[in-house]
């Protein structure tokens, strides 16, 4: 058996489709649709991330400032940066890229970004709406797990869905979105004994470990859908996921790649988050 392959490029296409109708749409009404960047670091992964999503961004016909704040700015002025396109009314997307610089924590800080232009997820307040019911932006990479579940016609209800990583970026916000959608939902982290008994019980497994090909194939039920979120670096300046792809499409049934699968629908999301909220700011 060969895994389905659900590549993130379709989804992907299908929202920025969408977002740059809805982008142009209100421009021509008035609100330009705006992003703005915040980098304080000179990691170079961040750099070529950031630089894909101001060329989404400008594909889209939406604006993308890249506010670098420098690698050795402090915690106060990333806050008053924050702050400061917070109310700014022309912008209506912010995101705080990591990785930070030391004595900065992302979850710290993301609280001064305006709850309603919090397009990546980032703020407690968020994550804490979200859990509760309530209107806010998903973390973009999360919500791109379940986009490309759903583009793929994936049935979540009554679905064992183990999630492997508990991070408030991606795996509790992913754990959450799948409850949500009735699936049965389980929650493995580094302390977990013997992950792949467990793994090898879902019919949805979710790796966003940062462990370049943990998961094998004696992890995965034949038959089972594999969403790989990983992104860790190679030696030869290439991408590889948490899931060990040549072993584990021998016993899937539908596995997403790395590179072409999560990570372009997450950049999606993102633009589409920000032309949300400049059609909110619109109407306010
Ligand atoms: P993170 O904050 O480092 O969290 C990793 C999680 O994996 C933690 O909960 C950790 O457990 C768990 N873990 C580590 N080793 C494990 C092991 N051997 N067995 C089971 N669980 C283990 O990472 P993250 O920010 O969530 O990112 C995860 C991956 O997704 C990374 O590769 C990252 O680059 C990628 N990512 C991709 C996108 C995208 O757009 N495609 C966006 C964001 C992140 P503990 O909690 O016990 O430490």
């Amino acid at each position: 058996m060969s895994a389905t392959v659900l590549s993130g490029k379709e989804p992907a296409a299908a929202i920025r489709a969408e977002t740059s109708a809805e982008a142009a749409e209100l421009a021509a009404a008035g609100t330009p649709p705006k992003l703005a960047v915040v980098v304080a670091t000179a990691d170079e992964s961040s750099a070529w991330y950031v630089r894909s999503i101001a060329r989404s961004a400008e594909k889209a016909g939406i604006a993308c400032d890249i506010v670098d704040l420098g690698a050795d700015a402090t915690a106060g002025a990333i806050r008053e940066r924050l702050s400061g396109l917070s109310a700014d009314d022309a912008v209506h997307g912010i995101i705080l890229q990591t990785p930070l610089p030391a004595g900065a924590a992302l979850e710290d800080l993301a609280s001064a970004i305006a709850f309603e232009k919090d397009v990546d997820g980032a703020a407690p307040l968020s994550l804490g709406r979200l859990v509760a019911g309530l209107p806010a932006f998903a973390p973009a990479t999360a919500e791109a797990v379940m986009a490309i579940l759903d583009h793929y016609g994936i049935e979540l209800t009554g679905r064992h869905a183990v999630v492997v990583g508990r991070s408030t970026v991606v795996g509790k916000p992913v754990a959450h979105l799948l409850l949500d959608r009735n699936a049965t939902v389980t929650v493995c982290h580094s302390r977990t004994v013997d992950l792949a008994a467990v793994t090898s019980t879902a019919d949805v497994v979710v790796a966003a470990v940062g462990r370049a090909g943990l998961i094998t194939a004696e992890y995965v039920r034949p038959g089972a859908v594999v969403v790989d979120v990983g992104t860790n670096p190679t030696e030869d300046g290439g991408l590889a996921g948490d899931v060990d792809a040549a072993s584990v499409a021998e016993r899937a049934g539908a596995l997403t790649p790395v590179p072409g699968g999560v990570g372009p629908v997450t950049t999606a999301l993102l633009l589409r988050h920000t032309v949300q909220a400049a059609a909110r700011a619109a109407i306010r």
